[in-house]
């Protein structure tokens, strides 16, 4: 990323922390045995193995031999659903996963394939803040279910559920609890054990460590079928050589994250805070999407009424800026966002909303320009739009026609 540039998309992908790259580095080309290997370059890439997996499970309060590597919280999510759905099937034990409305692609793509397998999918509805309802988890659990997955944190609006208080339930309803923790670590401090967590998903390169690794966090004793086959690697449960200097680095990310949490916290809400005023001050029609207080430290979604959010998007890349959008432009349509619909936010503001998400290195006078820039952008799209001031909300749903043609 060039210096003069902005970058907000920090819940897409972020920068490697430069201890974390000097961590890594020996591992490419000085310490690269394989891990496995029984010679003295195994049993050193191992040791290092075996430091990051400490890390980790430091991190988040569980054991070291209850975490397993994997190629992302991706990997992660179709593992622990798959893996616990087939071993419950053989074990001919119930065939029922709850999960939310409001996922990660990686458990409703994953959810919807068991369902085409004869499993039973339920998925949770949520209030306009993105908050699962707890009563109609409880009114769905039976003694059919096996498994219960909800987020911690969701990517696109922020909302960080009560997780405590659905591991409860999940806890006395003797359910086994997943979350996809892949946004949250590093922002919310997770101790799994005293949680009462059952499985957890953690991603590296969301926490500024290298991209294509990540964790399973699965509680011992816990029945899950073997994902990735081939080699005997992660006591034999995932198959695949450990990429060593990314486990490294991932180690190394979420003992920074977790030693940090509560001073970067601090500090990401109070420029969040300020630039969500900021924006709110100098532009109508702007609407925050999800809670207030209950979100994310270094998430911004904002709903800007009678414009495209893509239009928003192409033009603050054009001034050096960097955000994503909560909708997806396919020939000439654009379809909101699954979690946008399901918080039953308007579709034109749906198709207003942009991602803002601030990171380790953002500045108070980045998001100073950010403001002045999106003044300007917001003022030439209205006055390009043909969606009038008095229409704001009036969209019709399952209208999906562009507002801005590009
Ligand atoms: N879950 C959530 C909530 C995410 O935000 C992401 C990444 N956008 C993933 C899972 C997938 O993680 P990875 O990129 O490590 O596969």
């Amino acid at each position: 990323m060039e210096n003069n540039k902005i970058y907000l998309d920090n819940a897409s992908t972020t920068m490697v922390n430069s201890e974390v790259l000097a961590e890594m580095m020996p591992f490419f080309n000085t310490v690269y045995g394989n891990p496995n290997s029984l010679h003295s370059f195994g049993r050193e890439a191992k040791a290092a193995v075996d430091n990051a997996r400490e890390r980790i499970a430091r991190g988040i309060g569980c054991k070291p031999d209850e975490i397993y590597f994997t190629s992302g919280a991706t990997e992660a999510n179709n593992w622990v659903l798959k893996g616990i759905a087939y071993a419950s099937r053989e074990a001919k034990k119930g065939n029922h996963i709850i999960t939310s409305k409001i996922e990660h692609a990686s458990i409703l793509e994953t959810c919807r394939e068991l369902e085409k397998d004869g499993f039973k999918v339920s998925y949770l509805d949520v209030d306009k803040y993105g908050f699962v309802r707890l009563d109609q988890l409880l009114h769905e659990i039976s003694a059919d279910t096996i498994l219960i997955s909800i987020m911690a944190a969701n990517n696109e609006v922020g909302t960080v559920q009560n997780i405590q208080a659905i591991t409860n339930i999940a806890n006395e309803k003797g359910v086994i609890f997943h979350t996809d923790a892949t946004q949250a670590i590093g922002a919310i401090n997770f101790n799994v054990k005293e949680m009462g967590i059952d499985a957890l998903s953690l991603s590296s390169h969301k926490i500024n460590g290298p991209k294509g690794v990540g964790a399973l966090y699965l509680k011992k004793g816990i029945n899950i079928k073997k994902f990735m086959l081939g080699g005997e690697q992660e006591k034999n449960m995932r198959a695949g050589t450990l990429n060593t200097p990314a486990i490294v680095g991932f180690g190394k990310a979420v003992e920074i994250a977790t030693r940090d949490i509560i001073a970067n916290s601090k500090k990401l809400r109070t420029l969040r805070d300020y630039f969500i005023r900021e924006v709110q001050s100098k532009i109508d029609y702007v609407y925050l999407n999800g809670h207030s207080v209950q979100r994310l430290p270094n998430n911004v979604s904002l709903a800007f009424g009678m414009v495209e959010g893509e239009s928003i998007l192409f033009m603050l890349d054009m001034a050096g800026i960097a955000v994503s959008t909560g909708s997806a432009c396919e020939s000439g349509s654009v379809e909101p966002s699954h979690v946008l619909k399901a918080m039953n936010i308007p579709q034109d503001l749906a198709q207003g909303t942009v991602r803002f998400s601030l990171g380790k290195t953002t500045t108070k006078e980045q998001l100073d320009y950010v403001v002045e820039q999106l003044v300007d952008i917001i003022k030439k799209l209205r006055h390009m739009s043909p969606i009038s001031k008095s229409q704001i909300g009036n969209v019709k749903k399952g209208d999906k026609k562009c507002i801005i043609k590009k």
